[in-house]
């Protein structure tokens, strides 16, 4: 018989908006249950952030290793072994699921594998192959993701790849077609590119990475010319054809049908949150557009004990901001008084160059009815980056010009993913440009550059006239 189990909270979701939830729940008292039907760790550990960043490393080494001539290096006969790069990236996701699993048991929070799926507002069952039980909760989180749009003229198979397809392939291609040049798109086209791929990458907008200005995204796009990747952008791509070696990609461009073959195309047009199927309906909870869930600031739906984060909820989809919100949604379920602040969400792009940003850019700055000082220092004049061999790229800042209070930072180059810390930190504490720029930075680093677009605007910088 399916007798009831009874829990406090019920998280549905162990991506890192989920677990996070979780632990955090459990820290503050809470008789914790997670629900996971996949893979503990979700979309980011297992077929997102960690494994693309992993491939996107094993890239890099290669490409330098073939190309240091610049300084001194001229190596001979580098050669990859794509199937122990995949296995690489395999331990380190291997790790990292099996630290959450830990960290999960290690809180007592109890793991239940199976599908949710919500009776009522205080009931959902769980159901595997075989079998169903039924939980009773005094508090819900749902932090069930988002899965990639499948457009019905590319309909995923062994050829044509969503990003998890893309991140498990057993051979190299030698020819990738993109189709999206959106982050995930840009970031495995530039992985692949570096890998030995010859890459093309189709967008329909006018520039790839929206939502980066084109200041960054210009610098970003010389590389992967230098990479020899093709960008196609105001193009729409319009059906594939699949034999058993390859694809052929049609798609429209300056008005000109065209076609591209490739071993494997891979399509990242966006993704959509895992909402439908779960028995949202029959709880009657507000929904927003496109199938996210409506919630106030306390990530709370518009049912009093049920909470939504992470990719089902509005705002960028990013780990950091799942984890963020899990936090927010535990504080609350334990009876704090904590909501969400998103000023200082950083958002990056592990292209070549990184691009990073945190708060405001200049123009959403000056939209806000902001009137700005901001100021640009490039990596070209900073020891480090001269002495790294990565001389491209700058950080620049964006304050409010009557006090000089930090609202924004740009940063394009060689560790930006890792700089954009401190002045996401900055932005948080409500400091200013002259903070900043007075914070003695250790010679000769990256960091130094934030200091010196402080002074720039300020305008008395040291190091560039
Ligand atoms: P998810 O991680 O999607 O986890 C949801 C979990 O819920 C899944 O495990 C799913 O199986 C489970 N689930 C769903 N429905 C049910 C149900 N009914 N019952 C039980 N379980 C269920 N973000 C970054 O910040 N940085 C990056 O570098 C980055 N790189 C990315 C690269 C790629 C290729 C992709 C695809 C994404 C990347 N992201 C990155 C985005 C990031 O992965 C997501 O924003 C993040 O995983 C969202 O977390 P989440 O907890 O909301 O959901």
């Amino acid at each position: 018989g399916d007798f009831p189990i009874e829990t406090d909270t019920l998280v549905i979701g162990s991506g890192p908006g989920g677990y996070v939830a979780a632990i955090r729940a459990a820290q503050l008292g809470q008789k914790v249950t997670i629900v996971e039907r996949e893979e503990i760790g979700g979309v980011c550990l297992n077929v997102g952030c960690i494994p693309s960043k992993a491939l996107i490393s094993v890239g890099h080494r290669f490409e330098q290793a073939k190309h240091s001539d610049d300084m001194g290096i001229t190596a001979n006969d580098v050669t990859l072994d794509f199937s122990k790069a995949q296995a690489f990236k395999e331990s380190v996701v291997k790790k990292l699921t099996g630290g959450v699993e830990g960290l999960l048991k290690g809180n007592k929070v109890e793991l239940v594998r199976g599908e949710a799926y919500f009776v009522d507002g205080n009931t959902v069952k769980v159901m595997d192959e075989k079998s169903s039980q039924t939980y009773t909760f005094k508090h819900a989180i749902i932090a069930t993701g988002s899965r990639p749009v499948e457009i019905p003229s590319f309909k995923f198979s062994k050829r044509v790849l969503s990003s998890t397809g893309a991140l498990n392939l057993q051979e190299l291609p030698k020819k990738l077609v993109v189709i999206g040049g959106g982050y995930i798109g840009t970031e495995l086209g530039t992985a692949y590119a570096n890998l030995g791929s010859e890459v093309t990458i189709i967008e329909g907008a006018d520039d790839i990475l929206a939502g980066f200005e084109k200041q960054m995204t210009t610098i970003v796009k010389k590389g992967l010319k230098k990479k020899g990747v093709e960008v196609v952008v105001k193009a729409s791509a319009k059906g594939v054809e699949e034999t058993d070696s390859g694809v052929t990609v049609t798609y429209e461009a300056g008005g000109e049908e065209k076609k591209a073959e490739a071993d494997y195309v891979l399509v990242t047009v966006g993704r959509r949150p895992n909402t439908d199927e779960m028995g949202l309906e029959e709880l009657g909870l507000k929904m927003a557009d496109r199938g996210l869930i409506d919630v106030n600031e306390q990530c709370r739906t518009s049912v009093d004990n049920i909470f939504a984060i992470g990719d089902v909820v509005s705002g960028p989809q990013l780990a950091h901001k799942a984890s963020y919100e899990g936090k927010v949604a535990a504080e609350v379920i334990g009876g704090q008084t904590s909501i969400v602040d998103y000023m200082a969400i950083p958002a990056v792009c592990f292209t070549d160059p990184e691009l990073a940003t945190v708060g405001l850019s200049e123009e959403q700055a000056k939209k806000e009815g902001y009137e700005v000082a901001a100021g640009k220092f490039p990596f070209g004049a900073n020891g480090r980056a001269l002495a790294l061999n990565a001389t491209e790229g700058f950080v620049k800042l964006v304050s409010r010009k009557s006090d000089g209070l930090l609202l924004g930072a740009q940063i394009v180059g060689q560790g930006a993913s890792d700089m954009i810390a401190e002045l996401g930190l900055a932005i948080e504490a409500g400091m200013t440009v002259e903070d900043i720029a007075m914070t003695i930075h250790a010679h000769p680093t990256l960091g130094e550059i934030a200091m010196e677009a402080a002074e720039v605007v300020m305008g008395h910088p040291i190091h560039i006239l």
